[in-house]
């Protein structure tokens, strides 16, 4: 007789228990001064770290700074196993309402357009990816608010993966450590990340997207502050002594290479990003941001940024032009290409799962990186769920039962 699948023995569960987490808003703020930036993601908290403790977790906590840490003590026999975490962010994105989230369910999709609300459609001529999901069960949103499968589908999957772990003790694994964060969204969601106590060798966030997206190579990046002082004299008789600050920044925005910005590239190719500018003839100022995944020529850009600043000045013979450079974060491959194994261990679980591994970069950040640097090596795993931060936003509950499946593979020793 054929056991049913992980996948299918889940799907209820997980599909309630995901929608019993979207239906409690957990937006962050930018603006707030205090962490984590919102009560509210405590709701969602301190539920997370009861269902804990009632699955039979023992070792569960509730951070005053808005963490929930739990670690499942490993198998008799299994504790030199190495100690996997996973991880995955309740809050969700400022970009757009996260309440009275009131999702849709279309069973058997058939490639036709899903209307949200009255106003917006999801359709495949839009959204081709659409076509990947013929015949699974979609969940979307009614065209008032997002969905929240960023980031609570990983979070739903993480404890279902802990359910059925605690209810199949026959399963051996080494220490498994669960960690439910805030703020993501608004870039500080490992801020107050204690590594030590979470208690895991090396751990996978669950909050990618596409079914099998294994991701473990982000972008190197910095962000750049531009300055330049002008002179301002009567234009009339100006020559030789006027200094336009507009145009100072013109030139060093001219040196750039013209075809480096994001919107003329793609896989590995880095840029430079002019996010902002403004200024009169005495002074202005622009901002990019920079990045590559690689790190020698995330380098090299960055010194070509402030070389070309320096022959500017020298043109002038005055210091017309400042540049400020500060790296905000670095690719985590090169703290994760030492555990090769662990990758290897992902596509395994996957394919386990039934789920073909794909591979991509990231063309951004994730907390992962952060945690990478922080000496915690974290790749990022697939969740389902797609078109983040808006009213398309929808997720696949098949691809979200493999992702379940995905875990428990992942985490347990076959
Ligand atoms: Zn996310």
């Amino acid at each position: 007789m054929n056991q049913p699948s992980i996948a299918h023995q889940i799907r209820q569960s997980l599909l309630d228990r995901f929608l019993s987490y979207v239906a409690i808003d957990t937006q962050s703020d930018p603006k707030s001064t205090s962490y984590p930036s919102t009560e509210k993601q405590f709701t969602l908290l301190r539920l997370l770290h009861d269902q804990l403790l009632e699955l039979g977790v023992t070792s569960v906590s509730l951070e005053p700074k808005g963490y929930v840490l739990a670690q499942i003590s490993a198998t008799a026999g299994y504790e030199d196993r190495p100690a996997l975490g996973l991880i995955a962010h309740v809050d969700t994105s400022p970009d757009f309402s996260g309440q009275d989230v009131h999702p849709q369910i279309i069973e058997d999709y058939a490639g036709e357009a899903i209307p949200l609300g009255t106003t917006a459609e999801l359709t495949a001529r839009e959204f081709p990816e659409l076509m990947e999901l013929l015949g699974h069960t979609l969940i979307t949103t009614d065209g008032t608010t997002l969905l929240g499968a960023d980031d609570k589908a990983g979070v739903a999957e993480i404890m279902e993966a802990v359910r059925y772990i605690m209810a199949h003790p026959e399963l051996p694994h080494g220490k498994i450590c669960i960690g439910f964060t805030p703020d993501e969204e608004i870039g500080a969601g490992v801020d107050h990340f204690d590594v030590k106590k979470f208690g895991a060798d090396f751990a996978f966030t669950v909050d990618g997207g596409r079914e099998g997206e294994l991701e473990y190579e982000n972008f190197n990046a910095a962000s750049a502050k531009v300055v330049a002082t002008g002179r301002s004299i009567h234009p009339g008789y100006a020559k030789g002594k006027l200094v336009n600050a507009i145009e100072v920044i013109y030139l060093l925005h001219a040196s750039l290479p013209h075809y480096a910005r994001p919107e003329f590239t793609e896989g590995y190719e880095g840029f430079y990003h002019l996010t902002h500018f403004s200024g009169d003839v005495e002074r202005a100022e622009a901002e990019y941001i920079i990045r590559d995944h690689n790190r020698g020529l995330f380098e090299e850009k960055k010194t070509y940024l402030e070389q070309i600043a320096a022959e500017i000045n020298a043109a002038y013979k005055r210091p017309v032009i400042q540049v400020e450079i500060k790296d905000s974060y670095y690719n985590m491959y090169d703290q994760v290409a030492p555990h090769a194994e662990m990758i290897e261990r992902a596509k395994q679980a996957m394919t386990l799962a039934g789920v073909t591994p794909r591979i991509s970069p990231i063309r951004g950040g994730t907390d992962g990186a952060r945690l990478s640097y922080m000496g915690l090596p974290c790749p990022n795993l697939f969740t389902g769920g797609a078109n983040f931060h808006g009213k398309y936003e929808y997720a696949s509950l098949d691809t979200m039962c493999r992702a379940v499946e995905t875990l428990v593979h992942l985490v347990t020793e076959a």
